[in-house]
C-alpha cells in the first residue's frame, strides 16, 4: 500500500532540510577554515615579525633600517676608501642572498649588514650579537642615550 502524498511530500521536505542546513553549516566551516589557513599563510609569506615594542626602539635607535644604496655612500664617507671586512658585505649571511641597492638592511657597528627583515628574525629570537662575528648588537656606547 503506498503511502498518503501529503505525508510523503511532508518528510521529503523535511528532509531537504535537513541536508540543505547540513551543507550549509558544512560549507561555512570549510569557508572559515579557508580563511583561517589563508591568513596563516600570508602571515607566513610576509614573515611578520614580532618584536617587542621596547626591543624593536631599542633596535631601531642603534641600528636604524636604511637603503642599501644610501648606506654605501654614508660608509664610504665615514671610512674613507677602506673596503668593508669581506666579500659578504654584499650577501646577507642569514638568507645568503645577495643584498640588492634599494634593499632595506641594518648594518651593524662591525660593518656586518642584514636585510633589515632577516636580522628582525634574528634578533627577535633574543640573539643579540651579529650573526657573523658574535659582536654584541648593543654596544655600551651605541645604546647610551646620554652620548
Ligand atoms: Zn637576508
Ligand atoms: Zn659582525
Amino acid at each position: 500500500m503506498p503511502l498518503p502524498i501529503y505525508s510523503s511530500a511532508e518528510q521529503q521536505h523535511s528532509r531537504t532540510d535537513v541536508i540543505l542546513l547540513s551543507s550549509m553549516t558544512g560549507i561555512w566551516l570549510l569557508i572559515m577554515a579557508l580563511g583561517f589557513l589563508s591568513c596563516w599563510f600570508e602571515s607566513r609569506r610576509l614573515g611578520r615579525i614580532q618584536i617587542p615594542p621596547s626591543r624593536l626602539e631599542q633596535l631601531n635607535r642603534v641600528h636604524p633600517p636604511e637603503v642599501f644604496r644610501r648606506w654605501v655612500a654614508g660608509d664610504q664617507a665615514k671610512h674613507g676608501d677602506v673596503p668593508p671586512p669581506s666579500a659578504e658585505e654584499q650577501t646577507c649571511s642569514i638568507c645568503l642572498d645577495v643584498i640588492k641597492a634599494e634593499d632595506s638592511i641594518r648594518a651593524l657597528e662591525c660593518r656586518h649588514i642584514y636585510h633589515t627583515e632577516c636580522f628582525d628574525r634574528w634578533f627577535r629570537d633574543f640573539r643579540d650579537y651579529c650573526p657573523l662575528c658574535h659582536r654584541a648588537v648593543m654596544t655600551e656606547g651605541a645604546s647610551s642615550s646620554s652620548a
